[in-house]
């Protein structure tokens, strides 16, 4: 099946990697991780406050993703329903807030998977922006982060209006 679509999603923690999501999903009774990549901020688990430099941005790899832009039956994810065996699902750890480094790793990796498939920057939508959803995922007003793409917006632009939407969302 040809991709049409790169949903963007957060995990809604504040922290994880590749591993939790795996472990949790697999929770969940799924084969495994049910996105393509994971944008880490820093910090991997809950039960340490520091933060690891060299992991805020890393991008793990999570679902398998191989080298043509079509999806073979493994590569299939699990993050929007109805979507998941035309769509690449991304997911930045994080629920209030972005890092810098993870605003510009998933601009980075977005931009080569635009490449890649041959998709358009209008093709990358959010998890709220499919019409079956009522989730808020990802938390991030998706015009300005796609403007953020093109280069029309600033990253501290972008984490202005990210900070202005998710006072929406919760009130803080
Ligand atoms: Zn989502």
């Amino acid at each position: 099946m040809r991709i049409e679509n790169i949903f963007v999603h957060c995990s809604a923690r504040e922290f994880g990697d590749a591993l939790s999501i795996d472990a949790s999903h697999k929770h969940r009774g799924w084969s495994g991780i049910g996105y393509h990549f994971v944008v880490l901020n820093g910090k991997p688990n809950a039960w340490m406050d520091e933060k690891w430099d060299f992991l805020d941005g890393q991008i793990h790899s999570g679902r398998p993703f191989d080298d043509d832009p079509n999806f073979e039956p493994n590569e299939i994810g699990a993050h929007v329903k109805d979507r998941n065996s035309d769509s690449i699902g991304i997911c930045l750890i994080g629920k209030k807030s972005f890092t810098d480094k993870q605003l510009e790793s998933a601009k980075t990796l977005l931009v080569n998977l635009l490449d890649f498939t041959g998709l358009e920057i209008n093709d990358v939508l959010g998890h709220c922006e499919d019409p079956n959803t009522r989730k808020t995922c990802p938390n991030i007003p998706m015009d300005d982060f796609r403007d953020y793409l093109r280069g029309k917006l600033s990253l501290q632009s972008l984490q202005e209006a990210i900070s202005r939407h998710i006072w929406g969302i919760y009130g803080e």
